[in-house]
């Protein structure tokens, strides 16, 4: 199968026990100042010892990826998720080695925002900030970037859009793998890679994979967030 290189960045609790990867472009880089986050913020950053989540002027600063780009490569089982109150369908998950705020989760939602303040390295610029209208000081907002008082369409669409693009990744990998003990099509080729997922071996490289649908969406993976 055709192979893309993707950015992986990494993100680290402050005593580097707990790590996270996030592979490929953002779906958004965006400052929040919703009052959620802004509660959620304080609440984590009066743990003892905690770093800070926000920003001076209230908004929290996050790189927001896709669930099936987004892993915990280690401390997993140190991550602490904290509610602002028990309905709440947000969570957000702090690192108990050190109280550090590593990553938000949305309910039911297909994407984690992850604390920019937590990685290191070049990262991608701001896009926007959102839900001004929460921000309580009276200083000049940056112009690093659009800002919008509430959720944008830009915004709404950027998540439908990752929303797409990773049905269209699911699809896309069930169908261009085919159970090892045989080709629905009855194709000869030899298998170019095998995997094995739950007990069952699959392979790669079926003629089914090499279909012109399969090439557009292989092509439309490549440029998706
Ligand atoms: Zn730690
Ligand atoms: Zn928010």
């Amino acid at each position: 199968m055709a192979r893309v290189h993707r950015t992986i960045r990494m993100s680290s609790c402050a005593c580097g026990r707990v790590r996270c990867q996030a592979v490929g472009v953002p779906i958004l880089s965006v400052v929040c100042y919703c009052d959620d986050c802004q509660e959620g913020g304080q609440k984590i950053e009066r743990l003892p010892n905690a770093a800070r989540v926000l920003d001076a002027d209230g908004g929290t600063p996050y790189l927001s990826y896709r669930d099936d780009r987004f892993s915990c490569v280690s401390g997993a089982d140190l991550l602490v998720g904290y509610k602002i109150k028990d309905s709440a369908p947000t969570q957000r998950f702090v690192a108990s080695c050190c109280n550090s705020g590593m990553f938000l989760k949305f309910g039911r939602g297909h994407w984690v925002s992850m604390y920019r303040a937590r990685f290191e390295g070049d990262l991608p610029p701001i896009e926007m900030r959102t839900q001004t209208k929460y921000r309580l000081v009276n200083t000049e907002i940056p112009h690093d970037a659009p800002s919008y008082r509430t959720y944008s369409m830009k915004l709404i669409g950027k998540l439908l859009a990752s929303r797409l693009s990773m049905l269209i990744a699911t699809i896309s990998r069930l169908m261009a793998l085919v159970p090892a003990d045989g080709c629905p099509l009855n194709h000869q080729n030899p298998p170019l890679e095998k995997h094995v997922e739950n007990g069952t071996a699959w392979v790669a490289g079926c003629h089914l994979a090499d279909l012109l649908p399969f090439r557009v969406i292989r092509f439309i993976l490549t440029v998706c967030p």
